[in-house]
């Protein structure tokens, strides 16, 4: 048995267990603070007689408020991923969020008002020095101040979008995930669902490979009409929802979310897509180590080297601790505190959710780290990237519970960069086939969160955009924008064949979060060329770094950036990002011309 299984987290920092009384206790308590809190400032934050004082008193006593009932359901879910199989743990998440709804509905009008307060009133409150812990909560807080709508009609487009957009949603995943995709393999017929014959992509067998692909392409051909009506109707639900919101492009509602303007997303883009012939070359490389004549759609994710080497769960955590304290000793001290503290679950388990994830928790306890580790490469890098996440929860928590958060397009800064370090200290201490075999992978990963995600968000524009001008789309339509747009990022080294054209009818982010996906490319570049900021300037990048996650998200991206001296609208602050992943691409080529001879 791995030493491994012993790895599991204490959550008594929260709760004593799913018993314990101090759970209904908390929530109990704050439903009375939620009522007091109403009584005392409902019809006060949008009134043009607010006073720094108020307003300071009103958020402080909020976040204490949010802070505390966050508690129970962080703690329901953290035992619920430990172990799902347990009906307890489910029902105790089930109360919780009940519950936490109940409390939640007593504070909906602060948020409100803050919205609604005059614009004048709050911008000279917010000048008061005493404000400048909560300046961005409430500017970030008002950012749809003109996209609202009246309270009456918020309510109508709330209540319908349970019939609505969210029932085209839920219809999408229970349609999707309900598909039956067959195949056989090795003489035996199987029926697979969609994460397992995405799966099957990665094989090592090319017919393998083959056959998920075509059985991926026929389960939603089948259901393509269906697939097709639903795409269509959220994208004009949401051609509805931007009109009544008075936003000027589709874009739009999403950029305000992640605080940043449309001129920077599209320098963004712009680079990703000025670096597609990178893609090319790798992938020309790829079809030269695989000997085949073409590389089609079900090839990209072909394994070409495989990781064999084991690092146990103490060897990993050494590996991890000793690469972040060669970056800076607060790294590793804060991460030794993770593993000494039990906060950190990492045992196999039966019952236990897949994935890996980094819980916040709240800032006045500390973040907790969730993984399933199985002695991989893999894993050792998993667990520097939900490190590299409880670092900076850890490290932000000075900013307090409504700041520590980041928004989205640099939430993944500091995990990224952890997996970052972590990967070049494997690499160094590798022999040359495991060496190739991290490259390949890191690389490929690499295209796949900046490249691809980019190509996603050109179509997804020209999906919004053709929806808009032309009514109605077909599938054919649909699957034509997508196929182009998809194979612009591959050139000439590998084929999309007619199968892979309706590929975009699975994707969820495209039907749940329009336009999220541009977060994936912006994150992975900024950390390359954050990391690049630091191979040239070495240590004297460190504290900047440091400052940057302890910054947490207490303002804009832009304005976190801009501290460590980066202009993210600066077309040759993405190259410099772009520039580590060809060096990536160069080294693969030397080490596997080396790997031949
Ligand atoms: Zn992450």
């Amino acid at each position: 048995m791995p030493e491994t299984t012993k790895v599991a987290w204490d959550l008594s920092d929260l709760f004593a267990s799913i018993n314990d009384p101090g759970i209904d206790r908390t929530l109990d308590d704050c439903l009375d603070r939620a009522r007091q809190f109403a009584d005392r400032y409902r019809g006060k934050i949008d009134d043009t007689g607010l006073t720094a004082e108020t307003l300071l008193s009103a958020v402080a006593d909020y976040e204490a408020l949010a802070q505390e009932l966050a508690k129970p359901m962080t703690y329901a879910s953290l035992i619920f991923c430990a172990d799902t199989s347990k009906p307890e743990h489910g029902a105790l998440m089930q109360h919780v969020q009940e519950r936490q709804t109940e409390i939640a509905l007593q504070l909906l009008f602060f948020e409100l008002e803050l919205m609604a307060a005059e614009p004048e009133v709050i911008d000279a409150i917010l000048e008061d020095e005493r404000l400048e812990r909560y300046r961005h909560f409430v500017r970030a807080s008002r950012l749809f101040r003109e996209h609202r709508l009246s309270e009456p009609e918020e309510k109508i487009l709330e209540e319908k979008a349970n019939t609505g957009g969210r029932a085209f949603q839920r219809l999408f995943e229970e349609s999707v995930s309900g598909i039956e995709f067959k195949l056989t393999i090795d003489g035996e017929e199987q029926s697979l669902t969609e994460p397992e014959v995405i799966a099957l992509l990665r094989d090592p067998r090319r017919e393998t490979r083959k056959a998920a692909a075509a059985a991926l392409s026929r389960g939603l051909s089948e259901n393509g009409r269906l697939l097709t009506f639903i795409f269509n109707t959220l994208i004009y639900d949401k051609s509805i929802d931007d009109r009544l919101r008075r936003y000027s492009h589709p874009e739009q509602a999403r950029n305000t979310a992640n605080e940043l303007d449309a001129e920077t997303v599209e320098t963004l883009i712009a680079a990703c897509v000025a670096s597609y012939p990178l893609t090319a070359r790798y992938y020309r490389l790829k079809r030269e180590v695989l000997g085949y004549d073409v590389l089609m759609h079900y090839d990209r994710y072909a394994p070409i080297f495989e990781s064999k080497k084991r690092h146990p769960f103490e060897e990993g955590r050494q590996m991890v601790l000793d690469s972040f304290e060669r970056f800076s000793p607060v790294m590793s001290r804060v991460a030794a505190e993770f593993f000494d503290k039990q906060w950190i679950d990492a045992a196999p388990r039966p019952g236990k959710r897949g994935g890996a994830f980094c819980s916040y928790v709240t800032t006045d306890l500390h973040p907790y780290v969730f993984l399933t580790y199985l002695d991989r490469s893999d894993d050792v890098m998993t667990l520097a990237h939900e490190l590299g996440h409880g670092l900076h929860g850890y490290l932000a928590r000075e900013r307090g519970y409504l700041s520590f958060s980041s928004a989205l397009p640099v939430a993944e800064l500091a995990s990224t960069f952890g997996q970052m370090l972590v990967f070049e200290s494997l690499a160094s201490q590798a022999d040359l086939e495991e060496k190739l075999a991290l490259y390949a992978e890191k690389i490929e990963e690499v295209f796949a969160t900046v490249h691809r995600q980019a190509a996603m968000y050109r179509f997804e524009q020209g999906l919004h955009r053709a929806r808009r001008e032309r009514g109605e789309l077909t599938a054919d339509e649909i699957s034509q924008m997508w196929q182009s747009g998809i194979q612009a990022m591959f050139g000439d080294s590998l084929e999309l064949g007619d199968e892979h054209s309706c590929w975009w009818m699975y994707i969820e982010h495209f039907v749940s979060t329009p336009f999220y996906v541009y977060a994936y490319s912006f994150g992975e570049l900024l950390v390359m060329a954050l990391y690049s900021m630091y191979r040239r300037e070495g240590e004297g990048f460190v504290p900047r770094y440091i400052e940057l996650l302890t910054t947490g998200g207490s303002c804009s991206p832009q304005e976190l950036l801009a501290r460590v001296g980066i202009d993210i609208k600066d077309p040759e602050f993405w190259r410099g990002g772009m520039r580590v992943i060809e060096e990536m691409v160069d080294q693969f080529e030397r080490l596997y011309r080396e790997y031949k001879a």
